[in-house]
């Protein structure tokens, strides 16, 4: 007798019926054809005509997501309704693939932070902008501009292929053997934007970069660069990775893939998942849990036998890192002059200041700055008689090529200052933790600088489970029994050699007042107990 099993929503096997309410908005409309409603409906008659099913689902596909009401703290947020917990207002996502820009494409975010967002503009970990308090009324103007100069919000949000990471020194660093350049591009130009590709089971990340420096372990589908034997450079493909609440790492198909086959290979992942990808439950919807389920081996079968029609050669494993390649400092450009990676802390920077950057820039002789994977910038083509100027102008603004180690490591989500998700404060709890981590450890100088990470909630948008102190924000018990802003701690999470994610020793909670005494004591801990030459996470 034969049993039936419950459906995934798996559209290879002909389960078409949506069986939860994101699958049904995005059955009943594309998230992309919201475009169309908010430039000629939504920004003329302003945030109350907003449909709400556009506004906190279909508007992702175009960059934006409410923003969380002022004054409104973390936690119990359960009880709130959204209207109450959303403010008529939104987070705006610039896609920047590959994390290129000119230093015209700067100054036109600079512009649109100052006039229409307050002057915000945060790096993220995914190399892209994020504007705040930005009105309806004008984002189709914001568009035009974004346009204007080859950038775009198109899908940096919603349940589709999200920004393509690339190297921050593709092009630049004297250890690249292939630019990758051109595959991204190709990618966006063809892929970004496509109805066919516009319904996915939930968001797709993608990392594609010579060296190992755009997180490979945690994209869905990552490509790094490798030497083959016989068939030269080329590419390992990695799929399933992914973090938030089921932490997985990538894993490697064990094929080589030459550069011009990238963005070939690249969407047949992407249609793997759409196509199978498991659509009952959204916590079950990334393509790590179908990675999981199949294994390396069926999925490298359907790739080359479904999608690709031909099989691919098998190739060797990339070298991983054993240290962060972040690029910040100085260093040598292929072909002469210098790229000078800068440090912001925790990605928090402002229109005003990326138009310092894009001045400082040009007057060194560039035009071309970079986004990294870490909340960092790089300003590339430095002249060599210009970087000692540059390195102290945007020193002056809060930008620097020679932090100290906390201040290189520590990277911080949104959190409750815009978030409608966050429990806990993180942006500004990193600015104030800074100093005095800064002052108190002084005295220490581990071997390798300490990663700090502070996510305002159980999602992991600042990779708390690959830093060596990740912090998970949720509510705590203090001393006197009250609930307040805390974390939970995550210990020796690293990417690169040996990737594993970090620790969550019971009882590891710590109160937000209490976070600078804990980090001090944790530190102190290390430094005394561990061999010369071992790492956080060793
Ligand atoms: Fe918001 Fe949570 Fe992501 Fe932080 S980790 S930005 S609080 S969803």
């Amino acid at each position: 007798m034969s049993v039936a099993t419950r459906s995934n929503g798996q559209w290879a096997l002909g389960e078409r019926e949506p069986l939860n309410p994101n699958e049904v908005f995005k059955q009943e409309d594309d998230g992309l054809s919201v475009r169309a409603r908010i430039e000629d409906t939504y920004a003329r008659e302003g945030f109350a005509s907003i449909d709400p099913t556009d506004l906190r689902g279909r508007m992702r596909w175009w960059g934006l997501y409410t923003q969380r009401r002022e004054g409104i703290p973390g936690g119990r947020t359960a009880t709130l309704s959204p209207e109450e917990l959303e403010a008529p207002y939104f987070m705006m996502r610039v896609r920047i693939d590959g994390g290129q820009l000119t230093t015209e494409q700067l100054r036109v975010i600079a512009g649109i932070s100052q006039e229409f967002g307050r002057d915000t503009a945060d790096l993220t970990d995914r190399e892209n902008v994020q504007f705040h308090w930005i009105e309806i009324e004008n984002v189709p103007e914001i568009w035009r501009r974004l346009e204007a100069v080859g950038l775009e919000t198109t899908e940096a949000c919603g349940d589709c292929t999200r920004v393509v990471m690339g190297s921050p020194v593709a092009g630049l660093s004297v250890d690249e053997v292939l630019d990758v350049t051109p595959a991204i591009e190709e990618i966006n130009r063809q892929y970004v934007g496509d109805p066919d590709l516009s319904n996915l089971p939930r968001k797709f990340k993608s990392s594609i970069a010579w060296l190992p420096d755009a997180a490979p372990e945690i994209n869905d589908v990552s490509f790094v660069g490798v030497q083959h034997p016989e068939l030269g450079p080329g590419f390992d493909l990695l799929v399933g990775g992914g973090l938030s609440t089921n932490p997985f790492l990538a894993e490697r198909l064990g094929v080589f893939v030459t550069l011009e086959q990238v963005p070939e290979v690249w969407v047949s992942v992407v249609r793997i998942f759409r196509d199978y990808g498991y659509r009952r439950s959204r916590n079950k919807a990334r393509m790590k849990f179908l990675v999981a389920d199949w294994g390396t081996e069926k999925f490298r079968q359907v790739l080359e036998t479904e999608y690709l029609k031909a099989p691919l050669p098998d190739g060797p494993a990339a070298v991983k890192p054993r240290a962060t390649m972040d690029h910040v400092g100085v260093h040598d450009q292929r072909g002469g002059g210098k790229y000078v990676g800068l440090t912001a802390v925790a990605g928090r920077l402002s229109g005003s200041k990326l138009e310092a950057v894009a001045d400082a820039a040009e007057a060194a002789g560039s035009q071309r700055v970079r986004l990294t994977p870490y909340q960092k910038l790089i300003v590339a083509d430095v002249r060599d008689d210009a970087v000692d100027e540059l390195v102290e102008t945007l020193d002056a603004v809060g930008l620097s090529a020679n932090p100290t180690p906390w201040r290189r490591t520590i990277m911080a989500c949104t959190g409750v200052e815009y978030c409608k998700l966050a429990i806990v404060e993180t942006k500004e709890r990193a600015h104030s933790l800074l100093p005095e981590l800064e002052r108190r450890l002084a005295d220490i100088s581990p071997d390798n600088p300490i990663s700090v990470h502070l996510n305002g909630c159980a999602n992991s948008c600042a990779r708390i489970q690959v830093a060596d102190i990740g912090l998970k924000g949720q509510i705590v018990t203090d001393d006197d029994g009250n609930q307040v802003e805390g974390f939970q701690v995550h210990l020796g999470g690293r990417l690169g050699q040996e990737a594993d994610f970090g620790r969550k020793l019971r009882g590891h909670k710590v109160t937000s007042a209490e976070l600078d005494d804990y980090i001090e004591r944790v530190t102190r801990n290390y430094v005394a107990g561990h061999a010369e030459g071992e790492t956080f996470s060793e």
